[in-house]
């Protein structure tokens, strides 16, 4: 695990890491990760087009998004500091044959630094919620995409909806994630993440919401950014 990293909280890598094996399987803990992958990923592609393009995912996990997003012929780098994950992501991509993605344990705004307006295409999907200062990971995002390129991101908004449906509900009464796994303090209202965007350069796109039905135990995109949405920017 990567500590040395500033902007980085040890026990939020922890937290995944502990569960790193169990990344690729759809019914763990990581199944809500699974059931939204193609709702974001075809999002994503038709806003951007992935095909031969140069994708960053940063925050990549066990890999369940940027292996997708390689699969529709994106060159996709995918990082993370959680050391177990970025193993579980390479071991999956060697075990199904995925072509053209590869993991580093790097922070965004180290690669930032290493390699500025290298990318198509920067992903940064349900992790702005776990790090200290989020701020500074959008900022590293904007660094990392090639002026007219795509920046998305994803996470969880603050209010008191949002509470009862992504903590009481999904971590208390339907257990879909483990207790703990989201702290009510750290999730974003979509107007602070759109003047951080802002701040750095990236000029907001599009929000869109996601939704979960209980009863089907289905989700799907929608215009409702209450709870958990996604937020597409370009680089003026
Ligand atoms: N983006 C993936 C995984 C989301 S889980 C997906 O949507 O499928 C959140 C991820 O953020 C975990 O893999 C965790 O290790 C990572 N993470 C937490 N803090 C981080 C940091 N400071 N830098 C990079 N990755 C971090």
């Amino acid at each position: 695990m990567n500590q040395a990293a500033s902007n980085v909280d040890p026990a939020e890598l922890a937290k995944f890491s502990d569960l790193a094996h169990r990344w690729w399987d759809p019914e763990s803990e990581f199944r809500p990760l699974h059931q939204i992958n193609p709702l974001r990923l075809e999002w994503i592609h038709g806003l951007a087009d992935l095909t031969g393009k140069q994708v960053v995912d940063v925050g990549c996990g066990g890999g369940i998004l940027a292996d997708a997003m390689a699969r529709k012929g994106a060159q996709v780098l995918g990082i993370d500091l959680a050391t177990k994950s970025l193993k579980v992501a390479q071991l999956h991509a060697l075990e199904a044959g995925t072509k053209g993605v590869k993991y580093r344990e790097l922070s965004a705004e180290t690669l930032a630094k290493e390699q500025p307006e290298l990318f198509d295409v920067v992903t940064c999907m349900e992790m702005l919620e776990h790090v200290p200062d989020p701020a500074s990971v959008v900022r590293a995002c904007a660094q990392m995409v090639k002026p007219g390129g795509w920046v998305f991101f994803s996470t969880l908004n603050r209010n008191p909806k949002s509470f009862l449906f992504a903590i009481l509900g999904a971590e208390y009464i339907l257990k879909l994630l483990p207790k703990g796994t989201h702290e009510f303090a750290r999730m974003i209202k979509p107007s602070e993440l759109v003047t951080w965007a802002r701040e750095s350069g990236l000029d907001a796109q599009g929000f869109k919401g996601m939704e979960y039905n209980p009863f089907t135990k289905r989700y799907w995109l929608s215009q409702d950014t209450s709870v958990n949405y996604l937020l597409a920017c370009r680089k003026g």
